[in-house]
């Protein structure tokens, strides 16, 4: 993958005007943190980049201090490496992490499948239909961005029906984590058309109501993506990574 990092310009715009001059603190810290947040997710920071601080700062048009509270953010979240006295980094792609976050999903997801798969209602179900109808439209559009906002909407229909509350925030926390790896996963490998079968799969289960089975094909769909980026992050240490600066 080519690093549009490379293709931006060395010292950005120089118009550093007077939008980010209106903007409250708090404002500010949420402008660089989304932005940042977005540049990582989508591959434009890549792993282990490291950020060039003033170089953000007059990209974003926001100064130094929220700046640093927005990398303090995305630190909390293990979306960068920040050690005192050394530049931020973009956090290198971990299979440590991966094996983490989807071992945890496999677990959990699989759960709420069971018992949201005993409590789906009619007007659940009809949602679940509509949400691969149009994963569907976003696999023959090729928008892979799409198919992973409609892929979280099924699977949340699904598990919040089980009414577990708790366990249904943590998964809603482990899916955020895991949503580079995922984008990782959907430029490399063309994932979602073999998604959208097994979504299919997962909802013709649930009409016919056969609990086991949702539980077994939830499990499989979420060892299914560990399998696949196990094989990426491998592939991505052969080719060896390398930051810019
Ligand atoms: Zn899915």
């Amino acid at each position: 993958m080519k690093a549009e990092w490379e293709l931006l310009p060395a010292d950005g715009p120089t118009d550093v005007g007077p939008e980010g001059a209106g903007l409250d603190y708090r404002t500010k810290v949420d402008v660089a943190y989304d932005q940042l947040r977005e540049w990582i997710l989508n591959g434009r920071l890549k792993p282990g980049q490291k950020l060039d601080q003033a170089w953000l700062a007059r990209h974003m048009r926001v100064s130094r201090t929220p700046l640093r509270q927005a990398l303090l953010k995305l630190a909390s979240e293990r979306l960068i490496d920040a050690e005192p006295h050394r530049s931020a980094v973009v956090s290198p792609l971990s299979l440590v992490e991966i094996e983490d976050l989807y071992q945890s999903r496999r677990v959990l997801e699989s759960m709420l499948a069971e018992v949201g798969a005993a409590r789906l209602s009619d007007a659940d179900l009809r949602q679940m239909r509509d949400a691969v109808a149009m994963q569907d439209k976003a696999v023959r559009a090729g928008d892979p961005d799409r198919f992973t906002e409609l892929d979280r909407e099924f699977h949340f229909l699904l598990y919040r029906a089980a009414g577990y509350v708790r366990a249904y925030d943590i998964v809603q926390e482990l899916r955020a984590a895991s949503e580079r790896y995922v984008r990782y996963y959907a430029i490399y490998k063309d994932g979602a058309a073999e998604s959208l079968v097994e979504h299919r799969r997962i909802l013709q289960l649930c009409v016919d109501r056969d609990i086991g089975g949702v539980r077994h094909e939830v499990e499989h769909h979420v060892v299914r993506g560990l399998e696949t980026l196990r094989q990426i992050a491998s592939e991505l240490a052969t080719s060896k990574t390398r930051p810019d600066q």
